[in-house]
């Protein structure tokens, strides 16, 4: 396991209490960076910073909605006030939301998808901003998925926020570059985290694998390293890009 020296880093992950967010909680703390984890649930922020206390750092958790943009920067108020900065944001928080065709999609499900995977990504990324300019800089890492560069039967909401993510990013990593701040997108194909294993059984995830060259489902630790390593020192060069980590989903 690599340790990418985050030692003198702050970072904030939104969705942090359970799947892709909760592994780069725990890559992150493994390579010395201070953790926020923002969530829905406080059990689960417990259980999670219990989990953390094994590094040794400090850890903070909130219950936060991001698809509040008040809650948003009050929370990220709090992290400054209690953890001293923010060097590193992970814009992750996400749902699955309504499956339905273009032509049978609420409005309701519609704004709940956009809320949180579109607004919710924003509102933490504009609150993230505001907070590393104050020290100088830092990275952002926001939470896309294969469906933000491909569309996908029934997730009309959720495609058009992944895709929103993608382009938000290409913006601000432009916009904030004189800031000191990176901004990167990260693009996950189907990974073995509650928002599929709550919907799916094991048969259509097994199925699902095949849509990957590599013939599995991805796992959310293999997500962490890729967002840990565009969060650390060692990806300076990195800004304003799409990285899939798909398991050669695209790639057909
Ligand atoms: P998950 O359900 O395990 O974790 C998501 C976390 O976000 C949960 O803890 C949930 O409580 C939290 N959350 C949801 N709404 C929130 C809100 N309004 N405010 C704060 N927290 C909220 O799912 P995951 O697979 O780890 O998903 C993390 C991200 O990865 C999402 O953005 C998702 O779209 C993206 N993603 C997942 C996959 C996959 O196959 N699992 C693939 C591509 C992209």
């Amino acid at each position: 396991m690599i340790n990418y020296k985050l030692g003198d880093k702050v970072a904030v992950i939104t969705g942090g209490a359970s799947g892709i967010g909760r592994a780069c909680a725990h890559t992150m703390a493994r390579s010395g960076a201070d953790v926020s984890i923002w969530d829905l649930d406080q059990d689960a922020i417990d259980d999670t910073l219990k989990e953390l206390a094994r590094y040794g750092h400090r850890t903070h958790g909130i219950v936060v909605d991001v698809a509040d943009s008040a809650a948003v920067d009050q929370a990220m108020a709090d992290v400054v006030g209690t953890l001293g900065r923010v060097d590193i944001a992970v814009c992750n928080a996400g749902i699955g939301g309504e499956a339905s065709t273009s032509g049978d999609y609420t409005d309701e499900g519609w704004h709940q998808v956009i809320g949180v995977n579109l607004d919710g990504v924003f509102f933490t990324q504009r609150a993230a901003i505001r907070a590393m300019r104050a020290n100088g800089g830092g990275s952002i890492v926001n939470m896309a998925s294969i469906l933000g560069q491909v569309g996908f039967p029934t997730a009309s909401a959720y495609t058009a926020a992944k895709h929103g993510v993608v382009g938000m990013t290409q913006v601000a990593a432009w916009e904030h570059a004189a800031d000191g701040i990176r901004v990167n997108s990260v693009g996950p194909a189907f990974i073995r985290t509650p928002l599929l294993t709550a919907r799916l059984d094991e048969a259509t995830l097994q199925a699902m694998a095949g849509q990957h060259a590599l013939g599995r489902i991805g796992t959310p630790e293999e997500v962490a390293e890729l967002v840990t390593w565009l969060a650390s020192d060692a990806a300076s060069f990195a800004t304003g890009t799409y990285y899939p980590i798909d398991g050669g989903f695209l790639a057909k």
